[in-house]
């Protein structure tokens, strides 16, 4: 059997389709965020600007942040000694949870290693605690989401994207006897979109379902205490689990789920993807505590990081560039082709200094290609002006397509 002439194949038909990855490799400049040192093969080295980062308030670096990570460290040392079930909680996650429990308005947390973690351990453990259940799933769900849905083994209906009617003609089939779970994103990442959460909510009551709310791009980022996009629309009670993550706009890493306590008890005591691994390490659980209570009571952060993304869209528009029209702090510049995403992608890198990550398939469907921009509150003027100018050279040395 020839292993090895197996995995070249399947390399080779990323390569082929124009979607093999390459990352970069980064150091970040602690306290000078969104600039970096980009260090190549040959040794060099070269000064580049972050534009792709979902650290989308620059909260890794805070100060805040960064103290209480040197406090935790010396206090607690480093790691979290093994899973809760060998080492216990610590005293930084409790903490943590109880902070993320209040962010939600609601009586519990649970911490896990990431949000993609939360999302398959608790959807797939959802999924076998509710006899007969039938998880009814937004076709643009997050791929965390998707293999929590699959790995609950139980049935699976999926709707159109953000869409109230298809979601009903769905529930309308189901026996009104059997448990139903309507899982969701607040923002869709890639187009920047939201989705009607009260409406789903309405059909979440009227059907007797239960509502699963991933905030992964909104916590931190909306509401006034930073609670989400159901936060800012007044919906958070309506929600029966919230799930978010700690490493995007809280900056750090880590995911969580909010609920009320009997939820939260159940998913505790049955996941697998909670119960058999290391807790996230006091250090990091410190670093994300800070930044959860700093952002729960500034909102500087938020209304700069919304003024900073609309300036973008407004400046890449006037410039004649195809960026969609996204409703969030998102800015999805559409490219439509993957072996051009890539070459634009390099020639910003390596010409301009400027880091942006082609997305291609699967993360977006084939032919709608982008380079997804996220400036933060720490882009400023200049730097857009920067990114347009080499934007609008890139679109022309390609001969890409202009805005329609
Ligand atoms: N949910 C959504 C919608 C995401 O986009 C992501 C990651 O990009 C996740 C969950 C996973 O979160 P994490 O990066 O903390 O694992």
């Amino acid at each position: 059997m020839d292993y090895e002439s197996m995995f070249e194949q399947a390399i080779a038909a990323l390569k082929q389709e124009k979607r093999y990855r390459v990352f970069t490799e980064l150091g970040r400049h602690a306290g000078n965020f969104p600039k970096a040192t980009r260090h190549l093969e040959d040794g060099s080295t070269q000064d580049i600007t972050i534009w792709c980062s979902n650290d989308y308030l620059g909260m890794g670096q805070h100060p805040d942040v960064l103290q209480a990570i040197k406090e935790a460290t010396d206090t607690y040392g480093a790691g979290a000694g093994g899973t809760r079930n060998i080492s216990g909680n610590t005293r930084m996650i409790c903490e943590l949870e109880r902070e993320l429990a209040d962010l939600h308005q609601t009586e519990a947390a649970l911490v896990f290693t990431s949000g993609f973690v939360s999302n398959d351990a608790t959807l797939s453990t959802l999924g076998k605690l509710l006899p007969g259940c039938v998880i009814l799933s937004d076709e643009l769900n997050h791929a965390s989401m998707i293999d929590g849905v699959r790995h609950s083994g139980c049935e699976k209906r999926i709707f159109r994207h953000n869409d109230a009617r298809d979601l009903e003609d769905k529930l309308k089939t189901i026996a009104p006897d059997r448990p139903k779970v309507i899982a969701f994103e607040s923002v869709y990442s890639m187009d920047g979109d939201i989705s009607p959460i009260k409406e789903f909510c309405d059909l979440a009551d009227k059907y007797n379902a239960m509502t699963y709310l991933d905030e992964v791009h909104a916590v931190g980022l909306y509401g006034p205490r930073g609670g989400g996009v159901a936060e800012r629309e007044g919906l958070m009670h309506r929600i029966d689990i919230i799930e978010g993550t700690l490493g995007k706009a809280f900056g750090v890493v880590g995911g969580f789920i909010t609920a009320k306590q009997c939820i939260v008890d159940a998913i505790r005591s049955y996941a697998s993807g909670f119960i058999f691994t290391t807790t996230l390490s006091p250090v990091m659980s410190a670093g994300a505590l800070a930044s959860v209570r700093h952002l729960k009571n500034s909102q500087v952060e938020r209304d700069c990081h919304q003024e900073r993304a609309a300036t973008l869209k407004r400046l890449l528009a006037e410039a004649g560039l195809p960026v969609l029209p996204s409703v969030t702090h998102i800015v999805p510049l559409m490219v439509y082709d993957a072996e051009l995403c890539k070459q634009a992608s390099d020639m910003l890198l390596d010409d301009y200094g400027l880091y942006i990550q082609p997305i291609n398939y699967p993360t977006v469907p084939r032919g709608l290609e982008r380079l997804r921009i996220t400036p933060t509150p720490f882009h400023d003027d200049a730097m857009m002006a920067e990114l347009t100018s080499a934007l609008k050279d890139v679109w022309l040395r390609l001969e890409l397509r202009q805005a329609a």
